[in-house]
């Protein structure tokens, strides 16, 4: 089986399920004074420094999650309560168009339920945050802004100017939000650098348990937690997911050691061949700085649906970007973002590797591809 869809989940690597096997064994609750519950705490400890390490932030900024849609939306709600008895709440999202799901629907709930107002950055046709309208949106009001743009998409790989958001953001006064969910663990992600106020991760992107992730933030980000409760500092209710904690930490430490340019050299080899066995293939985002690991194209006539479906009975897992939503196939929101036709955007597949992939994953989703190809072909022909 050829698994190219580590972007969604990538498989657990063998460290984190060894380090959840020996916790397990453990038990306890973390915040029990006994010493098994002792023994509980210094592992979130020590997965706290770790995922701290990760992203170069300090062990007391990090907070566990359930992963990087529950620290997307603390972050987000967390901003807008904290301040509103402030003197600066915040009265505006500004989130990019391409954000996950996770950002532009909090975004829009919020807006919903609040007078918060929300607007989208939009993007240019290479899948990049356009800076100029950013200003242009941060300029028009002068009501405490919240920005929000990923550190990189998850469709397309696309690295956003993060730099440049922060410095814009904050040189008008408003909070920063950065989804490192899709990032973190392909690139370098450095919160100190970043400049963020807030920075979200996620350990299932990377080869730990899926159900965590944690929310990085500035101590003097504004933070209001949505419910009451004493853990993480009383930033996040609920008892610690000690084993899935220890998991997320002993993946984030086996990144130390991987070697991105092999995944690289993979998608580079992938797309080279791609195009020459398809030469009208698209590759979205191909003209800007990319994540190594994704490919994200259509072979225009090649439903990405009916791809998708055919490459997994061959034994190729990818995926597209296209959602059902009522019934309906819609195209991805963020080809539609890059203005990419309809037509083209529903033809959208990806592929990304990760930490276990190999040439012969390559040759396996080429192979399959070619094989569909000339089905419809032949079909089309007669
Ligand atoms: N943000 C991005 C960019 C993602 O790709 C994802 C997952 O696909 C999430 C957030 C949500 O993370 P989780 O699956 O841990 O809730």
């Amino acid at each position: 089986m050829a698994y190219l869809d580590h972007n969604a989940t990538s498989p657990i690597r063998l460290e984190a399920r060894i380090a959840m096997e020996r916790v397990g064994t453990i038990g306890g609750n973390a915040s029990a004074i006994h010493c098994t519950g002792r023994a509980a705490r210094a592992v979130v400890d020590h997965a706290r420094e770790q995922i701290a390490g990760l992203v170069n932030a300090s062990a007391n900024e990090v907070v566990f999650t359930s992963g990087g849609t529950e620290a997307n939306a603390l972050a987000l709600w967390g901003a807008v309560h904290a301040a509103t008895d402030s003197s600066a709440p915040i009265a505006r999202l500004l989130v990019s168009a391409i954000e996950h799901d996770s950002v532009l629907n909090t975004a829009a709930a919020i807006a919903e339920r609040t007078g918060v107002v929300c607007a989208q950055i939009p993007v240019t046709r290479d899948g990049v945050v356009d800076i100029g309208a950013l200003e242009q949106l941060l300029a028009e009001g002068s009501a405490r802004a919240l920005v929000a743009v990923m550190a990189a998409n998850n469709e397309t790989g696309v690295v956003q100017p993060i730099g440049d958001v922060v410095a814009r953001a904050h040189a008008a006064n408003a909070l920063c939000l950065v989804d490192a969910v899709q990032a973190c663990g392909k690139m370098a992600i450095d919160f100190v650098e970043l400049g963020a106020d807030y920075l979200t991760v996620s350990a299932h992107k990377f080869g730990g348990p899926q159900g965590t992730g944690a929310l990085v933030m500035k101590a003097n980000a504004p933070y209001a937690p949505q419910m009451p409760g004493g853990q993480e500092k009383g930033r996040r209710a609920g008892t610690e997911n000690v084993i899935g904690i220890a998991g997320f930490g002993a993946a984030a430490e086996c990144l130390t050691h991987d070697d991105a340019s092999n995944t690289a050299r993979l998608r580079d080899r992938f797309e080279t061949s791609l195009r020459s066995r398809s030469p009208d293939v698209v590759i979205f985002g191909e003209a800007a700085p990319r994540l190594g690991n994704t490919s994200n194209f259509a072979i225009p006539g090649l439903p990405a649906e009916t791809a998708v479906i055919a490459l997994d009975l061959d034994d190729v897992m990818a995926s597209s970007g296209a959602a059902c939503s009522s019934g309906k196939v819609q195209p991805s929101h963020v080809l539609r973002a890059m203005d990419v036709q309809r037509e083209l955007a529903a033809c959208g597949l990806r592929v990304s590797f990760g930490w276990n992939s190999e040439e012969a994953d390559v040759d396996a989703a080429l192979d399959a591809l070619a094989r569909l190809n000339s089905r419809i072909r032949e079909r089309k022909a007669a």
